[in-house]
């Protein structure tokens, strides 16, 4: 299955969220980074944040389009140096940020295995972009416990709470509570609530993203349009919000 373009919201972009790499099994999705740097010319994308399990991959694709690509380590926090490979990706491969998946990889956000991690992040000031959305292990509250403890590492709730209404809500009041924490809105379905996120967190918390292979930005893009957010919010989540969050 490939994805191509459909006319849109014009503006240039930043995708917080996209993979390369082949998502076999029940997922049956593959991008690989030619593909994605064809999808961002097409969608008017300056950078794409980029991860998969395969870091290796990501690295060589990140070498490849370093202008492009803003490459996010992907660790497995069960592992005992998975610290270590963390640093190692942000001071020498030039990544900017680490992502987790609780649900994948079945851990609380807020496990012992996760803190090392952490320490790394806000060594190096990086985001860490984090999968929500889904019970037991990547719900709004446990991620908020995760940023309570590490107020000084900004963290993204990626799909913002994903397809459960109360999870959505969750995310919403969790951030508003932290500052730390921020939103990312890909295959969240209750596209209004990306003007309500925006209300009632801020305007510089909330941010796109296309979770591609598995999203399409053709839907992502216009959730966000269809929210009537105003100019200065659309060029916030669409651009300036991950500008700032990456270092780009
Ligand atoms: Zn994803």
């Amino acid at each position: 299955m490939t994805i191509t373009a459909a006319p849109l919201y014009p503006g240039k972009k930043i995708d917080l969220h996209t993979h390369i790499g082949d998502f076999g099994g029940w997922a049956n999705v593959s991008l690989t980074e030619t593909e994605l740097i064809k999808l961002m010319k097409d969608y008017d994308v300056e950078w794409s944040a980029v991860y998969y399990t395969d870091n290796e991959l990501v690295r060589k694709a990140v070498e490849k389009y370093p202008k492009e690509l803003a490459g996010c380590y992907w660790p497995n926090p069960h592992e005992e140096t998975a610290a270590e490979k963390v640093r190692v990706a942000l001071t020498k491969w030039g990544f900017r940020g680490i992502k987790l998946h609780p649900l994948f990889q079945a851990f609380l956000p807020n496990d012992d295995i996760v803190h090392p991690i952490m320490e790394e992040a806000k060594r190096a000031k990086v985001p860490v972009l984090i999968h929500t959305g889904h019970s037991p292990f990547s719900l709004p509250w446990s991620v908020g416990e995760l940023a309570e403890n590490f107020p000084d590492v900004n963290i993204v709730m990626l799909h913002m709470g994903d397809g459960h209404g109360l999870y959505i809500q969750a995310a919403i009041n969790t951030a508003k509570k932290m500052d730390n924490i921020y939103l990312e809105t890909s295959a969240m379905p209750m596209g209004n609530k990306i003007k309500e996120a925006i209300d009632v967190v801020g305007k510089d918390r909330v941010m796109y993203g296309s979770d591609a292979p598995f999203g399409n930005p053709a839907v992502e893009i216009a959730k966000a349009t269809a929210s009537k957010l105003t100019d200065e919010e659309l060029e916030l989540y669409f651009y300036r919000n991950a500008k700032t969050l990456l270092d780009l």
